[in-house]
């Protein structure tokens, strides 16, 4: 694409300056040629502008040199650097927003080739006859002042219409950069700001819906959470053919500690339990959950009755490694529990209310057969099932 085709009315006569001006005009060619053979390679376009900006600024730094070596009367020098600054923002700007504006690199190669011919044709020119008039001997003042003459009507009036669209166009055009800067801006700012509501909300959710299937004088699972899992692991079972084991356990003589140690010191006493049970339990599967009152419950999935025993077990030792003072019990001198252990298969005959039922009985003969112990469901129970264990009953200490 030969944006910029060079015409004799271009020439200075100034050689370096010519010279210098058809440099320019090469290289806003090959960036126009890069722009036609598209979709450009940034890398490249890149190192082609890169090197037109330095050329510009390099040749602008030339005229001003001249013009002060000529004694050029500095009312044409400080219009002709302040349009020389005025484009060198102008395609910086343009450039920078490349990205964000569609057709903002062919906009700027057009720029650049009706730029340099109005510049040369206008300012450049200007300059050249002024540089000429004082070395024939005119004073820089004079020669500036007949800059004003209209030596030929038509060019000066269409110089004057140029001279004005270009304003016009390099105003819009800074508008504009500094609408779609704004506009990114503001977008990032909106995203961020959203970005951060949502992972508000996210974590809110989180933190509500944990909440809600927690205790919250144990911090373990509640009731509620504990029934939707455990009717979901007897599908489960029911489906995979494994045993679901559960433990309920109780704290013995509870109602004696509050009496004797007060209400805070039991809700510190059942957190302290609850947190020993806990800490028993191994399989990311397990579940401890606060049943009611003083009463916590254990689910194990894929555990029969031998397994949920042996996990009891260490549930009550580290109960007792707590050795809370329980100066009123008559079952031993610190707080003691009593667990009734069962597990079952699920079948479509029962529910896992059959298994809850179980557990309990066991509980009940754990208290009976005088609490601080844990108890199997016995063979007798009529829902006891496949996996009951040989020796149903045991005591502990
Ligand atoms: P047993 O050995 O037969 O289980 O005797 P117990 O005294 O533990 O049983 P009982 O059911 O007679 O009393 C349970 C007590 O547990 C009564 C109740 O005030 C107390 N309790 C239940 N929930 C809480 C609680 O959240 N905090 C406190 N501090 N006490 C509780
Ligand atoms: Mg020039
Ligand atoms: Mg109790």
């Amino acid at each position: 694409m030969e944006t910029f085709v060079w015409d004799r009315h271009f020439t200075t006569d100034l050689d370096t300056v010519d010279d210098q001006h058809h440099a320019l005009v090469d290289l806003i060619n090959r960036l126009g040629e890069h722009l036609v053979a598209g979709p450009a390679d940034d890398t490249d376009l890149e190192a082609i502008f890169g090197q037109l900006a330095e050329y510009a600024i390099y040749h602008f730094a030339e005229e001003e040199n001249l013009m002060a070596a000529s004694g050029v009367d500095p009312r044409h020098v400080d219009e002709h650097k302040d349009l020389h600054r005025r484009f060198v923002n102008q395609v910086q700007s343009m450039w920078h927003a490349r990205r964000t504006i569609a057709t903002a690199t062919t906009v700027l190669h057009e720029f650049l080739a009706a730029w340099l011919s109005f510049h040369i044709l206008g300012e450049d020119q200007a300059m050249a006859r002024q540089i000429k008039r004082i070395a024939e001997g005119e004073s820089p003042g004079v020669a500036y002042a007949r800059e004003a003459d209209p030596v030929d009507n038509a060019t000066t009036a269409l110089l004057g219409a140029l001279r004005n669209l270009y304003h016009v166009l390099s105003a819009q055009n800074d508008d504009l950069v500094i609408a779609n800067r704004n506009l990114e801006q503001r977008v990032a700012e909106r995203t961020e700001a959203l970005a951060r509501a949502n992972a508000a909300l996210t974590d809110a959710n989180r933190q509500l819906e944990k909440a809600s299937r927690t205790d919250g004088l144990l911090g373990i699972a509640n009731r509620k959470y504990f029934d939707e899992k455990l009717r979901e692991e007897w599908q489960r079972g029911r489906r995979e053919r494994h045993p679901l084991g559960l433990i309920m356990l109780d704290v013995d003589h509870f109602k004696r500690y509050n009496d004797s140690y007060g209400h805070i010191a039991g809700d510190a006493c059942l957190r302290a339990v609850a947190g020993a049970a806990g800490g028993a339990l191994k399989r990311p599967g397990d579940l401890i959950a606060r049943y009611g009152g003083e009463e916590l419950v254990i689910m194990l999935p894929h555990t029969d009755v031998a397994g949920a025993l042996a996990v009891a077990r260490q549930v009550l030792e580290h109960i007792h490694a707590l050795a809370l003072p329980h100066c009123d019990s008559p079952v031993a001198p610190h707080v003691t529990v009593s667990m009734g252990v069962a597990s079952r298969f699920a079948d479509t005959a029962r529910s896992a209310e059959s298994l809850i039922a179980a557990a309990d009985a066991a509980l009940y003969a754990a208290k009976e057969a005088g609490r601080n112990r844990i108890c199997g469901a016995t063979p007798h129970d009529p829902q006891a099932g496949a996996a009951m264990p040989d020796q149903p009953t045991e005591g502990l200490r």
